[in-house]
């Protein structure tokens, strides 16, 4: 990245971090049901900030923001420069919380950002832009739909009039991601399963991101789930209007859903998604590496 740019873009963040300070959540206090709290974007986000103030690797990004009702708010993004291996870094989006009242998809991605500021080999190669708060509203709410009421994962490439659709489309055109991970938390399921769509080479991703996640909670091994046939664990139908690149854009790149069970020890969630995103990189590194020396 051009030095003068990231030195903009950084300085722009620490002037913009106290945007993030919204409303506090809309989760009813014990004894006081009148009383209401919102839970907190910033909370959720400072440690983050933190660490890419201090951090080489990470850029934090604040730019992208929308009105709700009146109220500000922001589409937060992390940039994660890997080390450089030689070649144009891969460029993966992995979108968290789309859902609010899939928090744990959002915990993954500050918790999979630490684990790469330690272990920034396993993003070598790669620009990683890591979206922790789609629905920025909901996750306030904690509720599925935005406070628009829509459920923003049915919306995409239709002309929504729903912001964050169109902020988050933007950043999908922009950026042109070779890769896109989604993370989504599923309560009529007990186990791990993935949904995949776009290069067919999704499907040698998702078997050992499957694995890896294996190793910390059940994969659902189901016929049938969440209304679509699956097979060792993988879904190859989407709802219409999910999240995804332009429908446009060839080759397509791979487009992966990973969904956990609901209610699952949050440590055990958190290890089973980073373990099945370090997978992937590791692999779609190894199939790029193998398709430059044909
Ligand atoms: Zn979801």
């Amino acid at each position: 990245m051009d030095l003068l740019y990231y030195g903009v873009v950084r300085m722009n963040n620490i002037m913009t971090n106290s945007l993030n300070t919204v409303r506090p959540a809309t989760v009813a206090k014990a004894g006081n049901p009148g009383a209401t709290t919102r839970r907190s974007i910033a909370d959720l986000l400072a440690p983050l900030d933190q660490l890419a103030v201090n951090s080489p690797n990470i850029v934090a990004n604040r730019q992208a923001r929308f009105e709700v009702e009146g109220e500000c708010y922001v589409l937060p993004h992390y940039l994660f420069i890997g080390p450089k291996s030689g070649d144009a870094p891969i460029r993966i989006g992995i979108f968290a919380a789309i859902h609010g009242d899939e928090p744990e998809g959002a915990y993954v991605a500050v918790r999979f950002l630490h684990f790469l500021e330690t272990y920034a080999e396993l993003a070598a190669g790669y620009c990683l832009t890591i979206y922790p708060v789609c629905n920025p509203t909901g996750f306030e709410d904690n509720t599925r739909h935005s406070r628009r009421g829509k459920d923003l994962n049915r919306e995409f490439w239709s002309k929504s009039a729903e912001p964050e659709v169109d902020l988050l489309e933007a950043e999908l055109v922009s950026h042109s991601f070779h890769g896109i991970v989604s993370l989504h938390v599923d309560d009529t399921s007990d186990g791990f399963y993935g949904i995949v769509n776009g290069a067919t080479l999704a499907k040698n991703l998702i078997e050992p991101a499957l694995k890896a996640a294996d190793a910390f909670l059940p994969l659902d091994q189901r016929g049938l789930i969440d209304g679509f046939p699956a097979r060792n664990s993988v879904v190859r139908d989407l709802f219409p209007g999910v999240l995804r690149a332009p429908t446009v854009v060839r080759p397509r790149p791979f487009e992966i859903t990973l969904e956990a069970p609901k209610g699952r020890p949050a440590f055990l969630t958190e290890y089973a998604f980073v373990a099945a995103l370090q997978s992937i990189l590791a692999n779609y590194r190894k199939f790029i590496a193998y398709a430059q020396n044909l």
